[in-house]
């Protein structure tokens, strides 16, 4: 078990490639912290700093405490799982599980088998043991990498983007049965990817990253329901937020198409230019007799996903989703009203930062 913890952590490349910049970051024992943003934005140097391939160009990173800046990874207790799996091809599964002990511990091979045995049929693939990858499916070899991460009682565990080479269908169960995986064995796990979603679903807390600069971490309902800046408002959430620019006065954005009252719900005194961000999931068909704020839009797209629909709209030159009931089901080209709920709508001054959370 370990906490880890990064104290004003920078990592510089090359001199010039600013790719992790005065990271202040905790990471409590026992918990499942999703890295998430999109590429370039130092997720991966982050959990390589972890793992201690790669050093902290300033600041500590620490493990219990302890600065381990100049630890070597073999030092770390720490198992990492890859993208692509980086399984031996001409060893079978049992052999690529328990390749690892035959050096780090000093088991012999009737107990290194065992152990094998027994992490496979924690992940459903003792069957396979005696298969070589190729034979395995992308989900099978996926668990036979955890496997042979796992067979090593990591203190830490380290995954990078590990899903991605798996269809859509297999990523879903897979993210399920990982995030049951890590609750059973409660292992400090650091997960990394640029999908917001896999972020959304599995993560105790979600860190949030852009250029190298932790932009917000906190449980995944707190970070989509109060972003702290419009980059995580518009990275977090699916379909995208709508932006709709504004100017605030006197407790009131005015818009060239809504007007939202935010008297009273604002964190600091702010008047000038605004951004209202707006959930596609918290545009409504508004009522005959609406009380809240309301959008005429013209619909472009009708896309039907079963429970719910995807409208994409014109409302002037603004463009605008809506995650509506599947019961509205305008025509192409349909004029519609859209309501907001006031409590839902995002403020953002004029540098993007939230005047609400
Ligand atoms: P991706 O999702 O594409 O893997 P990432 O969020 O994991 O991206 P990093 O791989 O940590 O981001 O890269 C952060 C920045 O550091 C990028 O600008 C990248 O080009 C740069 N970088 C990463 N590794 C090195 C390296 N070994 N040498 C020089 N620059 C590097």
């Amino acid at each position: 078990m370990s906490e880890l913890r990064f104290d004003s952590v920078s990592k510089v490349y090359s001199g010039t490639t600013v790719a992790v910049d005065d990271l202040d970051l905790t990471i409590e024992d026992g918990e499942f912290v999703v890295l998430v943003g999109p590429s370039g934005c130092g997720k991966t140097t982050t959990l390589e700093m972890i793992a201690g391939l790669q050093k902290p160009t300033s600041g500590d990173f620490t493990i219990d405490n302890e600065v381990v800046n100049e630890h070597p990874p073999q030092e770390r207790g720490i198992a990492m799982v890859f993208q692509n799996y980086a399984l031996y091809p001409h060893k079978t599964v049992r052999e690529n599980i328990t390749f690892g002990l035959k050096y780090t511990t000093d088991l012999g091979a009737s107990e290194r088998d065992e152990k094998a045995r027994e992490v496979a049929e924690l992940l459903g693939i003792e069957q396979l043991l005696d298969d070589k990858p190729k034979q395995l499916s992308g989900g099978q070899q996926q668990r036979v990498a955890l496997g042979r991460a796992i067979v090593r009682d990591p203190e830490v565990f380290l995954l990078d983007e590990p899903l991605s080479n798996l269809d859509a269908k297999l990523r879903t169960e897979m993210r399920a049965e990982l995030q049951q995986l890590q609750k059973d064995l409660g292992v400090t796990t650091v997960y990394v990817t640029h999908d917001q979603t896999e972020a959304m679903t599995m993560g105790d807390r979600i860190a949030v990253l852009n250029r190298g600069v932790l932009q917000q971490i906190g449980e995944p309902t707190e970070v989509y329901n109060e972003p702290s800046n419009e980059f995580v408002a518009n990275f977090i959430g699916s379909p995208s937020i709508n932006f709709v620019p504004g100017h605030l006065e006197d407790g009131m954005v005015t818009t060239d198409h809504v007007s939202v009252d935010v008297t009273g719900s604002l964190i600091r005194p702010y008047e000038g230019d605004t951004t209202l961000g707006i959930r596609p999931q918290d545009l409504r068909k508004a009522s005959p007799d609406e009380a809240s704020p309301t959008f005429t839009a013209t619909v472009r797209v009708l896309e039907k996903l079963g429970s719910e629909n995807v409208l994409h709209l014109d409302a002037g030159d603004l463009e605008l989703v809506a995650t509506v009931d599947e019961s509205v089901l305008p025509g192409i080209g349909d004029s519609i009203e859209l309501a907001v709920d006031e409590e839902r709508v995002h403020v953002f001054d004029d540098e993007g930062k939230s005047i609400k959370y």
